[in-house]
């Protein structure tokens, strides 16, 4: 089986090289240059979308940010699995947004921003402390404001309006004005739906950011109650988009609640603890579902953890001593706070993965590794 993802990072990367013993290929089209590429070598190029198009048996994606022509190539092509809906409704917080109240499921109260009329709605209608989320082209935190109070107001709207007046994407701008929620924790929920309506998922993870990026994800044995709240927040978002693939849903914890941060629909950086701490891992699911093959089971081994690698391109090697840790680099060049790779590390039980994680605490530079701290603490 042959299988073009579209974009030509780590995840593409991640995909190909889970899938192999399976015997699917694949190749990644590269949305810089415009070429389809080995994702395990991207400076061996296979030509350009179109002949990727026909190479491929199914196209999938490895990001939202995908430019719409782009898209509708692929989808024209019927192999597109997610459909170029689901992708941009994961790229655009208004169509996210509105996905989120037609499923019915909780979310933060907001207001979608395109006036300045909207913007004074807003600081009326919405409690503060707000933020301020384009609409498009956000990851990793960028393309925020947060809003303490009404003081500071004017001078957010003055930098939203230069940001419309720049004309990203030459699209017509806007902004979500969120309110913030004071969340005990933040969970996703990562799992995989095929195309004939079967859906399996993940345990909760519990994520930890540094600066707006994950840092550290952890997977241990979750509430049931809060699974299965999870779960039907994930079945009728996946069911609604007609999803075929793996589909991450963020959530603010409140108590026992959880209202929907936001959706990303492809594999997720708060899975990757899945190659060594699940049955299956996140990459496998995502290549099954995308070719029709069964799910695999998404049960978790034992307590496991993922710390990603942000801005370094080294670790002290004394790290792979830690029983149960692996590492994984994506080969890309050094760049301040970029996601370089990640480490995995798992426990027989929740005991056993915090003494290990204090052991990699001590040994990984502080400044990067910072949220592990936390963690350790409540587990000891
Ligand atoms: P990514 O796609 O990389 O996860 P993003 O740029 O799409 O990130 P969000 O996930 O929307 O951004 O926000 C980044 C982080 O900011 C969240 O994980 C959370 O910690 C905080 N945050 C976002 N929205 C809210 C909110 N309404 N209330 C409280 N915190 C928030
Ligand atoms: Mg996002
Ligand atoms: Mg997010």
């Amino acid at each position: 089986m042959n299988v073009l993802v579209l974009g030509a990072g780590q995840l593409a990367r991640m995909m190909a090289l889970a899938v192999k013993p399976l015997n699917i290929n694949i190749r990644a089209f590269d949305v810089g240059s415009g070429n389809v590429v080995d994702p395990l070598s991207t400076n061996m190029t296979f030509g350009n979308l179109t002949q990727g198009i026909e190479f491929a048996d199914f196209i999938t994606a490895e990001f939202e940010h995908i430019d719409h022509q782009t898209l509708a190539l692929c989808q024209a092509s019927g192999k597109l699995r997610p459909s170029s809906q689901a992708i941009k409704v994961g790229g655009d917080r208004r169509l996210e947004k509105d996905l989120l109240v037609k499923c019915d499921v909780a979310n933060a109260k907001h207001k979608i921003i395109e006036t300045k009329a909207d913007f004074d709605q807003a600081l009326n209608n919405l409690s503060f402390p707000l933020i301020l989320k384009s609409a498009l082209a956000g990851y990793d935190g960028k393309g925020q404001w947060r809003l303490k109070d009404k003081a500071k107001a004017e001078d957010v709207w003055l930098d939203i309006k230069a940001f419309f007046d720049g004309g990203e994407h030459g699209v017509k701008h806007a902004v979500v004005a969120e309110q913030m929620v004071p969340f005990d924790r933040e969970v996703s929920l990562v799992g995989a739906r095929d195309s004939q309506g079967n859906t399996v998922v993940y345990p909760l993870t519990e994520n930890h950011h540094t600066n707006g990026v994950l840092s550290v994800s952890i997977a241990t044995k979750v509430d049931e109650v809060l699974q299965a709240q999870a779960k039907k927040v994930f079945d009728s978002i996946a069911t609604e988009l007609n999803y075929i693939g793996v589909l991450a849903i963020e959530f603010f914890q409140i108590g026992e609640q959880l209202l929907v941060n936001e959706i990303a629909p492809r594999v997720h950086n708060s899975g990757h603890w899945t190659q060594q701490g699940a049955d299956t891992c996140q990459f496998e699911n995502h290549l099954r579902a995308v070719c029709d093959l069964p799910l695999g089971s998404t049960e978790l081994i034992r307590p496991s953890a993922m710390i990603n690698i942000l801005g370094e391109d080294e670790v002290p090697n004394e790290i792979l001593n830690v029983a149960s840790t692996t590492l994984h680099w994506y080969g890309k060049s050094k760049r301040a706070g970029r996601k370089m790779g990640h480490i995995n590390v798992s426990g027989n039980s929740e005991k056993q993965l915090a003494a290990r994680l204090s052991l990699l605490a001590d040994m990984l530079p502080e400044a990067a590794f910072e949220e592990l701290t936390p963690y350790v603490k409540v587990f000891k």
